[in-house]
């Protein structure tokens, strides 16, 4: 018979690191990719382009009642997003900020991770390495063995399964490799959502 320790009486979700008296809480998480996902990305020959400028950063109108769909069931939302254009002198870091405002004024997202490295910068947070997804975790104790990932990029998927994420792709038919084996294959965030609420 295993000792009664006052860890083995806690459930697992429960963070070892507690002080006495403290309620830790890990939340779950759905870890959502910006362009193609929460708005359109441009397309051009046949692959995704961030948008450059505020006036071309449009939120597809699905994306707001999805993501209260998900909060409602207790997810935490954090958009994790690549965003190499400015420094590689195609837009304004301001551009960035600005479309980052308005996408956490008009959706509930609890935080914005952003990576704006280039791809030859080496870092540790470009997807499809995780560090964003880390770093969001750490911040606001999410337990990524039960959380999500949705993404329209083969580097998305990856970024979410290198963590434990189970990790849906929304397929909008670009013309590049797709991940190699997705959690799930969707064609819109709103199947995405229902995926996500399905397995909980
Ligand atoms: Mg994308
Ligand atoms: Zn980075």
């Amino acid at each position: 018979m295993m000792a009664a320790t006052p860890d083995a009486r806690m459930p697992s979700w429960v963070s070892q690191a507690a002080l006495p008296g403290e309620i830790p809480i890990h939340h779950r998480a759905v870890f959502l990719d910006r362009d193609g996902v929460l708005n359109h990305s441009r397309v051009i020959d046949g692959k995704p382009v961030a948008p450059w400028r505020l006036e071309d950063f449009h939120i597809y109108p699905e994306a707001a009642p999805a993501l209260d769909r998900l909060r409602a069931a207790g997810f935490r939302l954090v958009v994790t997003t690549n965003q190499p254009d400015a420094a590689l002198g195609r837009m304004s870091r301001d551009a960035v900020t600005a479309m980052h405002a308005v996408l956490t004024d008009r959706l509930p997202i609890d935080r914005v991770e952003v990576c704006f490295h280039r791809p030859q910068d080496g870092c540790t947070c470009r997807k499809p390495k995780p560090g964003m997804l880390e770093r969001a975790a750490h911040a606001l104790d999410i337990d990524l063995a039960t959380s999500f990932m949705v993404g329209d990029r083969w580097s998305d998927i990856d970024a979410g399964q290198a963590v434990g994420c189970f990790s849906v792709f929304v397929d909008r038919g670009y013309a590049e490799r797709g991940p190699e084996r997705p959690d799930a294959v969707v064609s819109s965030l709103t199947e995405a959502v229902e995926i996500i609420l399905g397995q909980t």
